[in-house]
């Protein structure tokens, strides 16, 4: 008989904690010990534990392991940001981002939710995460995409993103014990693709055990596999973005395979039934590359898509990647297409370019990171 795989205790909920350790004959407290020890303090290691019994511990040890992934590099951004690339388990390469931003009216907002947060007055603390090592999805502007899936993140995985993050903060003194406060899934992978792994990593970083954070401050961004939508929209109230990108069939399958599957139409209809309860517009991102899909009349069409529907647009203008063969439009164009979206009552936001100096484009420290080295120099 194959072995049972060995548990990942970063990935199991209180009660499967709970169960597991009443399986091994301890008091029923340890299991909610263990999970403030992974998931509100964020151990690295079993060692930290210190108030669990040494026997326990070793017996963890021999019988679950505790995934935690390694800060591999850092790259410092003068705007703030800070680029992680984490090294999980088995050697494999994922990018997390970290932007701060003081509380104003040019505030990054990845939901482009000024609503939400009337005169906010804190400093948020984002993090992008991502859910998968790779890409399946196959999206021609997209450096992710050009590794392919290599494989999906379990949820400790997803999670440890956030702890890791949080532990560096601490160490540079960032006030608090838990210094982020809003997360985004718009790192490398489609977490929709990843369903099960990123339902649980959600539950596990809302619940009050552990990290607390609030629903209405995680969006999980999707290219739009619209079962998994209507899915998604059931089963948890985090807030969702939808990656549009094109305004037409023809030019969004060129961008984005997907749309062969789940057209824009198909798409629309599925955000049109994402229940809106209050705070929890879908976003919908458009990715402005020059001379794709940033004309007047794209503006046009996109407003005429949008109709109706109560969302939020983010442009978002492309960061270039060297050999994809896209480029930004710049700020005036940005800037027009916006005006264009506004005078059919269409009102957006444009993203503003994190950390550009320190990386051309999401995920790319990562797949660096994973290209084999090929000469004695590099
Ligand atoms: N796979 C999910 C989430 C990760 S990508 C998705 O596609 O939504 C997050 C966002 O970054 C998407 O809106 C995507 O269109 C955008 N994006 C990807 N590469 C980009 C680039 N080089 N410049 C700007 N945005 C990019
Ligand atoms: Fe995957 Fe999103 Fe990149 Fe498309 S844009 S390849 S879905 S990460």
């Amino acid at each position: 008989m194959p072995a049972a795989p060995v548990p990942d205790l970063r990935s199991l909920s209180l009660e499967e904690l709970a169960k597991l350790v009443e399986r091994m004959g301890e008091r029923p407290f340890r299991g909610r010990q263990l999970f403030r020890w992974i998931h509100h303090k964020g151990a690295s290691s079993l060692d930290e534990m210190t108030d669990l019994p040494r026997p326990f511990r070793e017996r963890l040890a021999r019988e679950a392991r505790l995934t935690t992934l390694a800060v591999d590099a850092v790259q410092r951004s003068s705007d703030g940001t800070r680029k992680y690339r984490l090294r999980t388990e088995d050697g494999k390469f994922i990018e997390a981002v970290y932007m701060p931003e003081e509380p104003g009216p040019d505030a990054f907002d990845p939901e482009a939710d000024e609503e939400d947060e009337p005169g906010r007055k804190r400093v948020r603390r984002t993090l992008c995460v991502s859910t998968q090592v790779g890409c399946a999805m196959g999206c021609g502007f997209c450096m992710t995409a050009t590794m392919g899936l290599v494989r999906n993140l379990n949820a400790g995985e997803i999670c440890d993103q956030v702890y890791r993050v949080n532990a560096d903060l601490r160490r540079l003194g960032v006030e608090g014990e838990r210094p982020l406060t809003n997360l985004v899934f718009m790192g490398m992978g489609e977490p929709l693709h990843n369903y099960d792994n990123v339902l649980r990593s959600l539950e596990l970083l809302l619940s009050e055990e552990g990290p607390n954070f609030s629903q209405r401050h995680i969006t999980v961004s999707t290219s739009g596999l619209v079962p998994n939508i209507l899915r998604f929209a059931q089963d948890t109230q985090v807030k969702l973005a939808v990656s549009l990108n094109a305004t037409t069939d023809e030019q969004r399958a060129k961008l984005m395979p997907v749309d062969k599957k789940w057209n824009i139409a198909a798409l629309i209809d599925a955000v049109r039934r994402f229940p809106s309860r209050q705070g929890r517009r879908v976003t919908f991102e458009y990715v402005l590359l020059r001379g794709v899909n940033d004309s007047d009349e794209d503006a046009a069409r996109l407003a005429g898509l949008l109709k109706g529907l109560p969302v939020k647009v983010n442009l978002i203008p492309y960061n270039e990647n060297p050999g994809l063969g896209f480029g930004d439009p710049g700020a005036e164009r940005v800037a027009a297409f916006r005006k264009a979206l506004g005078a059919r009552g269409i009102t957006s936001m444009v993203r503003k370019n994190r950390g550009r100096d320190i990386a051309a484009a999401c995920g790319q420290l990562a797949v660096e990171g994973q290209r084999p080295v090929r000469t004695a120099r590099n």
